[in-house]
């Protein structure tokens, strides 16, 4: 009998962390050598792990759970049945895509992976029982347990501004109503009229998605409002990818934006809702529309599970188990991973390498020491795409950047150029979203 096979495990997880844009080579071809192997094997049986949240970290969790060994049973706790990813929620905007391109279910994860699906929310986690509390009362039991909640807003850090407020002045910041209501208000802005949009002080879900958004917005504007005026009311001095969307901007859009950082007096301090007006030092502004982002925290069941420390959760970034509860893993956004930014790849890379570290763990083999790499594609035009990749690895027990791997694109480079990367934009979508949800 052929038993499961650690580097089999170590390979699985190399080949689908890694970015490349075509969508055969995420998903590689290592699933059916692991399959076979973990269906002889019985060290998962009787393991249960269930994962919360079923976006980017913890739909890839739960599937290479799966693939790793197929005898743990897991559990994926979710309470949407479709998923619309931020990811592409830009291009949405700027109407370079529809919504259903951007949507996705977990059908796959079911019927190919045999993952339990269970469309609902968690209301409480007890560590100690072991057990979640789902809202419609059912409690479910746990050996391992995955959180991959996402992220949650500090609305009071902005004086009139909360939660309540999101369908007058939305962040869009959680893809889904908030992107479709702030497609509708673009669309039915004035001729001439005053887009504000502030994006969040560090550290936050995607650093270049504000600066993408601003683009996208632009781009439509172009076309159908050309005389509007984009103001960046921003509470940081520096963006990710800066001088390249800069570039990209006085391109495209010419005096259309207007970038006014936190040292100008950029930072929103307070909002009136009802009159759609903005405050800072820098002036005070009667817009049109107002999308604002609220500086982020870790998901709420995170703080509610005791995970956090401070805003996010401490994690052993080896294994991704939380420092706090023991045989609770944190992954995504909401957790503290070292140098990998807060995005949808680093999310997806870490629900393999934390499926990766439990099945070693299980089987009591050393764990393995992938190397992960995180790509962002921003579009600053339909055919003008930017990007910025880094590789990291654990360096005394820190997720550290390896040195002299990745990149930006260059300054100055011509249309073929730019095109040629908005079309790996669309592929990296294309196989990272086939990886998680589609195969
Ligand atoms: C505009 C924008 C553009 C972006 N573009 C990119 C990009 O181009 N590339 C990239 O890599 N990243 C991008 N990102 C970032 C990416 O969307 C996030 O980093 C990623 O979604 C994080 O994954 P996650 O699993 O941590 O959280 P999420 O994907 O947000 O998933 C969390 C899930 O947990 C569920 N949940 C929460 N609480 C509970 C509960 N109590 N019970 C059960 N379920 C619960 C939620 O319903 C949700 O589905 C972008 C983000 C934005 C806002």
């Amino acid at each position: 009998m052929k038993k499961l096979n650690r580097r089999a495990v170590i390979k699985a997880v190399a080949v689908s962390s890694v970015a490349v844009p075509v969508a055969s080579s995420l998903t590689g071809c290592v699933t059916d050598g692991v399959k076979s192997q973990t269906e002889a094997n019985p060290a998962g049986s009787n393991i249960r792990v269930v994962v919360i949240g079923g976006g980017f970290g913890g739909t890839s969790c739960a599937k290479y759970l799966k693939r790793f060994d197929g005898n743990i049973e897991v559990t994926l706790v979710e309470p949407k049945k479709t998923y619309m990813t931020c990811p592409g929620s830009n291009w949405y905007l700027a109407g370079l895509t529809d919504a259903k391109s951007i949507t996705h279910d977990y059908t796959s994860l079911s019927d190919i992976h045999g993952v339990n699906v269970v469309h609902q929310r968690v209301s409480n986690i007890d560590a100690a029982a072991k057990s979640v509390s789902l809202e419609d009362g059912t409690i479910l039991g746990y050996d391992r347990l995955v959180v991959s909640p996402g992220i949650d807003f500090k609305y009071e850090m902005i004086e009139g501004y909360s939660e309540a407020d999101v369908d007058k002045i939305p962040h869009a910041y959680q893809a889904g109503p908030q992107t479709e209501l702030l497609y509708k208000q673009i669309r039915e802005m004035k001729q001439g009229g005053t887009f504000v949009i502030a994006p969040p002080p560090n550290p936050f879900r995607c650093p270049p998605g504000p600066y993408e958004r601003v683009s996208m917005i632009a781009d439509y504007f172009k076309k159908n409002n050309p005389t509007a005026k984009i103001i960046v009311l921003d509470s940081k001095n520096k963006f990710s990818k800066q001088k390249l969307f800069q570039e990209g901007w006085d391109a495209l859009y010419g005096d259309m934006i207007e970038w006014i950082p936190a040292i100008d007096g950029g930072v929103v301090t307070k909002v009136d809702v009802a009159t759609k007006t903005v405050y800072s030092e820098y002036e005070t502004i009667k817009a049109d529309v107002i999308n604002l982002i609220p500086p982020q925290k870790a998901g709420k069941l995170a703080f509610d599970a005791g995970l956090t420390k401070g805003d996010w959760c401490p994690i052993n970034q080896e294994t991704f188990e939380s420092t706090i509860h023991r045989g609770i893993y944190v992954i995504g956004d909401s957790s503290i991973a070292g140098k990998m930014p807060k995005s949808g790849h680093s999310a997806a890379s870490q629900g393999k390498m934390c499926a990766a570290a439990m099945v070693s763990d299980i089987h009591n083999w050393a764990q393995p020491r992938p190397k992960n790499v995180n790509t962002c594609y921003s579009l600053v035009g339909s055919d003008y795409g930017i990007s910025v990749a880094a590789v990291y690895e654990l360096h005394d027990g820190v997720i550290g950047k390896v040195k002299g791997a990745g990149g930006v694109s260059p300054m100055g480079a011509d249309d073929a150029f730019r095109k040629m990367e908005s079309n790996y934009a669309r592929g990296w979508y294309k196989s990272i979203t086939a990886d998680i949800w589609h195969s």
